[in-house]
C-alpha cells in the first residue's frame, strides 16, 4: 500500500488525507461495475477512508460501497451520514442500522449529521454519542456546520470533523471556520474538492498544473491537501482518475504556486456564510 500523509482525528482514529467520496455512484446501473472497480482500486492506493450517506441514491450509493469493501472491511474507514429529517433520538438509530445494512456491515467509523435541520443539535449529538457508547459508530461528526452552529452544539460536545464545501473556488472557510475549527481541535474534511469538475478547466489552475507536469485535478488536490489537517475526498467513478488523485499526493505546491492561485481564487477578505452542494 501506498504511504501518504494522515489525520489523526480527536478520536484517535488514524485516517488518509486524501479519501474517496460517493456521491452519484450507483446512479447509472452500467457504470456500477466500473465505480466499484475503481473505489476498490483507490483503497489498493491507500485512498481507504471512503464517505457515503443514506442521502445518496436513497441508499444506493451505500449499497454500491457495501459490495466495494466486502471482504477487505477492516482495510476501509467509513463515514456515513444521517439526513438532518432523520436526525431526531429514534431517527438516527434507525438510519444508522439502516445504513449498516445496505453497507454490509455492523459498524460505522464515522458517522455526520449531513446538515443542520430542524431537530435540535443536542439531541442529534445525545443519539450520536449513545450510538458511539454502544460500540455502533466508532465516532460522530457533522457537515455543513458554520461557525455560529459550532457555537451551537452542547457543551462539551467534541465532533471528529466538520465536513465542508472547500476548493479554490470556495475559500470562504478560510476566513473563520477553518481558524475556528483548528481552535476547537476539529479536523475539516474537504467536499468536492474539484467542485464537480467545474473548476477544471480554469486557466490558472492550467498553468500551474503544466509547470509540474500534473493535472489541474492533482493540483486542485494539492492545493487542498497543503493543510495539514485538512483531509480531502474526491468522488472518482474510474481506475484512471482514482489513479490520477492519488498521484496529487506528491504534489507539492511551491510559495510562487501558491501566489499566482491566490491572484486567481482570492482568498476571502471578509466572512462568507458557508456554502454548500
Ligand atoms: P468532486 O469530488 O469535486 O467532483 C467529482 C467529479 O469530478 C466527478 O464528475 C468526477 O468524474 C470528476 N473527477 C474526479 N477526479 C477527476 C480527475 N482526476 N479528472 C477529471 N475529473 C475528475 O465532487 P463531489 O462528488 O460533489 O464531492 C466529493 C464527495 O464529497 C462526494 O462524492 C460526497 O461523498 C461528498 N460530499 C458531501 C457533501 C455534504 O453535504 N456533506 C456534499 C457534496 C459532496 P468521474 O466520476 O467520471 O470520475
Amino acid at each position: 500500500m501506498t504511504t501518504s500523509r494522515t489525520v489523526t482525528l480527536p478520536s484517535g482514529a488514524v485516517v488518509p488525507a486524501l479519501g474517496q467520496g460517493t456521491w452519484h455512484m450507483g446512479d447509472a446501473p452500467d457504470r456500477r461495475a466500473e465505480e466499484i472497480a475503481a473505489l476498490r482500486h483507490g483503497i489498493d492506493l491507500g485512498m481507504t477512508l471512503i464517505d457515503t450517506a443514506e442521502m445518496y441514491g436513497g441508499g444506493r450509493a451505500e449499497e454500491l460501497v457495501g459490495e466495494a469493501v466486502r471482504g477487505r472491511r477492516d482495510d476501509v474507514f467509513l463515514v456515513s451520514k444521517v439526513l438532518p429529517s432523520n436526525a431526531g433520538t429514534r431517527g438516527t438509530v434507525d438510519s444508522c442500522r439502516a445504513s449498516l445494512r445496505r453497507l454490509g456491515t455492523d459498524r460505522i467509523d464515522l458517522y455526520l449529521l449531513h446538515w443542520r435541520g430542524a431537530v435540535p443539535l443536542d439531541e442529534t449529538v445525545e443519539a450520536l454519542e449513545g450510538l458511539v457508547a454502544e460500540g455502533t459508530i466508532g465516532a460522530w461528526g457533522v457537515s455543513n456546520l458554520d461557525v455560529d452552529d459550532l457555537a451551537d452544539l452542547p457543551a462539551g460536545a467534541h465532533p471528529d470533523t466538520d465536513q465542508i464545501l472547500y476548493n479554490l473556488t470556495r475559500r470562504g472557510p478560510e476566513y473563520d471556520l477553518v481558524p475556528r475549527c483548528r481552535e476547537l481541535a476539529v479536523p475539516l474534511m474537504a467536499y468536492s474538492p474539484v467542485e464537480q469538475g467545474r473548476l477544471l478547466g480554469h486557466e490558472a489552475l492550467r498553468e500551474v498544473a503544466g509547470a509540474h507536469g500534473a493535472t489541474p485535478a492533482q493540483i486542485a488536490l494539492a492545493w487542498v491537501l497543503r493543510h495539514e489537517d485538512v483531509i480531502a475526498i474526491p468522488k472518482a467513478g474510474s481506475r484512471a482518475h482514482v489513479e490520477e488523485n492519488a498521484a496529487a499526493r506528491s504534489n507539492h505546491l511551491t510559495a510562487e504556486d501558491l501566489a499566482a492561485l491566490d491572484r486567481a481564487f482570492p482568498p476571502p477578505r471578509q466572512k462568507v456564510p458557508l456554502e454548500m452542494l
